[in-house]
């Protein structure tokens, strides 16, 4: 929800200023024989920091495929999940943070460790704990995060590395901030043994009355609601439902006007972390009437996740929408199109699968793309297509037109389920 407050914040208030930010996400899906890879990283619209986190992206995705993709006699797949966290403070100072999740057969443990990025777009660096917090108060900052490392994570630390790693030299690479707290981070194995989770630290600023050299700053946002239109449906009528999985993205909007310019409907199920970053793009999706639905918080593989991190995955989505769209999803596809009765059995939503794959995450001629979408479809088919890619775009030009001609109509996933329901 902060996050959601703060980019609000940056675009309502602070749009006069000269270093403004564009921001967009970068993602990478794919599904090969030996591996699953979702990562979705922000782009921020400052170039340095960009340059940076994609380096650093790229680092993280190859050292994976050298070291999982042709890895032999692999029981199941080896997953790649790359998530991240962002907000802007004062429009100046860019927070990101980059969480890597890696979970093979060949671990004993899954592998979990962040970077974090405090950039200033004033004087374009990337800042370190010294930039942030005034030195007269340093020794007091690490006095209290050791203490609360004591307090809180007394069963994992790790003693020799507490004492001698976390002084008054110590750089602290992994940090956050903004308005009302200073976040600190330690992977495992830093300070606590390698099994432990990643910690973060919080210092509310006015708590500890730290002196900070930045001043962050914030403002309270305002929220709206969606009012839906119904439509008349025709039970009769050949249709078909086309899908977008793992949007939005910047291709996003491009569809949008595609489908209203042909004046057709689709599905999206999207990436609950990207919600935020593309809000009038969802609220133009909503409102133009497509549906919403719920495609994970951040592309995890789902079937490998206990209850809790599933319904966490699931919830945290639908609140992301709801409140940038007023709408409350009420279907979801599964990650990878992996499925088990766990997750059937347990969410209270409707698992849409697909009939027709174009395979576009893959195919990059447009053509062939087409060819997928549009030979031997049927009455009531379900399209899979992905808004991440210019090529689905393109092609999406030529498939309206040509279904068409076939004699389809297109409808939503929900008016395809209520059509099925009138023909019985
Ligand atoms: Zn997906």
């Amino acid at each position: 929800m902060k996050k959601y407050l703060y980019l609000l914040i940056c675009i309502c208030f602070f749009t006069a200023c000269t270093s403004k930010t564009t921001q967009n996400i970068d993602t990478i899906i794919e599904e090969e024989k030996n591996i699953l890879v979702g990562i979705n990283y922000p782009i921020t619209g400052n170039k340095k920091l960009d340059t940076i986190i994609k380096k650093d992206v790229e680092n993280i995705y190859n050292t994976f495929k050298e070291e999982y993709e042709t890895f032999p006699n692999l029981k199941e797949q080896s997953e790649l999940n790359v998530d991240y966290t962002y907000n802007v403070i004062n429009n100046r100072y860019i927070n990101v943070t980059l969480h890597t999740f890696i979970n093979s057969s060949i671990l004993a443990n899954p592998e979990n460790y962040m970077k974090s990025y405090v950039f200033d777009q004033h004087q374009n660096k990337l800042l370190t704990i010294h930039d942030v917090i005034e030195d007269s108060d340093f020794s007091k900052f690490v006095s209290h995060v050791k203490m609360e490392l004591i307090k809180n994570y007394k069963e994992c630390i790790l003693w020799d590395e507490l004492k001698f790693t976390i002084t008054d030299q110590y750089n602290f690479p992994l940090f956050t901030v903004d308005a009302e707290m200073l976040t600190i981070y330690f992977n495992p194995a830093d300070v606590t043994a390698s099994y432990c989770d990643i910690i973060a630290i919080t210092i509310p600023l006015n708590q500890l009355q730290l002196k900070l050299k930045i001043t962050p700053d914030i403002q309270v946002p305002t929220t709206e609601t969606f009012t839906s239109t119904p439509k008349i449906i025709d039970e009769n009528q050949k249709v078909v439902a086309i899908t977008f999985d793992d949007g939005p993205s910047k291709y996003t909007n491009e569809i949008l006007e595609i489908l209203n310019k042909n004046e057709a409907c689709a599905t999206f199920f999207v990436i609950g972390n990207k919600v935020e970053i593309y809000q009038e793009t969802m609220r133009k999706m909503i409102n133009n009437g497509n549906e919403i639905g719920n495609h994970s918080y951040n592309h995890k593989w789902l079937t490998k996740l206990t209850m809790e991190d599933l319904q966490e995955q699931i919830t945290k989505t639908q609140d992301i929408i709801s409140s940038v769209t007023g709408y409350i999803p009420t279907i979801m596809r599964p990650t990878y199109g992996s499925i088990n009765t766990k997750i059937r059995k347990n969410l209270n939503l409707d698992v849409i699968m697909w009939t027709v794959d174009t395979s576009d995450w893959k195919n990059k001629d447009v053509n062939k793309i087409v060819k997928n979408a549009t030979t031997n479809v049927k009455d009531l088919d379900i399209i899979l297509m992905h808004d991440t890619h210019k090529r689905t775009a393109n092609a999406l030009e030529k498939i309206i037109p040509e279904l068409r001609k076939q004699g389809f109509e297109f409808v939503t996933i929900s008016e395809l389920n209520e059509i099925k329901k009138l023909r019985k």
